[in-house]
């Protein structure tokens, strides 16, 4: 009795005083990944991004936050580079289901030359926001879910549009009504804003070390770029904008420059 309620409060403790994401080795999740002790953060890279360090719970040493593609092979070694040198960590596999859309406007499943040109120089300013490296004096481990309602897809489904296969879902879904308040996940700066082929009006806001999300489909968005935002400020209205079957948020979350499930940063009630 008295031993559970002793590591029910360490484990309560723990909670608090370290909000680390929830680990996930499989490909769209996170590895935790330990590292020896040393003064001062290693610099620590994967795939040629940075990585967040942050300081191991216990003890001394220190402790890299990994996010994982979802294209990585559960069968291969990966590796880390840590202050130039290499690390390899294992991951397990993941089975996502297969999500089948039909989409009525033509353009969103075969786009013409312009429309590809537009999305490839949308592609690049999106791209460009995630590879954002800042450091802030607070480090985001956590994130609030930005919009009220049930999740209609999960992140990491294989897609297919009017039965044509096409990238997994590198986000979550969440079917808020039309028009409802989407807000912060954290505290950030709007590092891209754009109306874009396919995800519509759409924001990214950069929280540090690696860390941005990305909100799409608005019908409004009332944020400019370079806007300082505070976890909870309004930053727009859901919509369906760009490629969508009908009003949700689309949120996505990168982490050292890659996908990953929005939900291992949420904190589970
Ligand atoms: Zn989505």
């Amino acid at each position: 009795m008295l031993r559970s309620v002793l590591i029910t409060l360490i484990s309560l403790w723990s909670a608090v005083s370290f909000a680390l994401p929830q680990e996930s080795r499989v490909p769209g999740g996170i590895a935790l990944i330990d590292l020896p002790s040393s003064t001062s953060a290693p610099k620590v890279e994967y795939l040629g991004h940075r990585v967040m360090v942050l300081p191991a719970e216990e003890a001394e040493g220190w402790v890299a936050v990994v996010g994982i593609p979802l294209n990585a092979k559960a069968d291969e070694q990966q590796q880390l580079s840590v202050n130039g040198k290499p690390i390899s960590f294992g991951i397990g596999d993941k089975a996502y289901p297969e999500q089948r859309l039909q989409i009525k406007e033509r353009k969103y499943v075969e786009p013409d030359p312009a429309q590809v040109e537009r999305w490839r120089r949308e592609s690049a300013e999106q791209k460009a926001a995630y590879k954002i490296w800042s450091e802030p004096g607070a480090v985001i481990t956590r994130l609030e879910i930005p919009a009220e309602g049930p999740y209609s897809s999960a992140f990491g489904l294989k897609r297919f549009y009017n039965d044509q296969p096409r990238s997994p879902h590198s986000g979550l879904d969440i079917a808020a009504p039309d028009r409802s308040i989407i807000t912060a996940a954290a505290p950030g700066v709007v590092t891209a804003k754009g109306e874009y082929f396919f995800n519509g009006n759409t924001i990214i806001v950069d929280h540090g070390y690696g860390l941005s999300t990305m909100y799409c489909h608005m019908s409004e968005i009332s944020v400019e770029l370079g806007q300082r935002l505070k976890t909870g400020d309004q930053i727009g209205l859901v919509g369906k904008t760009g490629r969508a079957t009908g009003p949700h948020l689309h949120w996505g979350v990168s982490l050292n420059n890659t996908r990953v499930d929005p939900l291992l940063f949420v904190q589970q009630k």
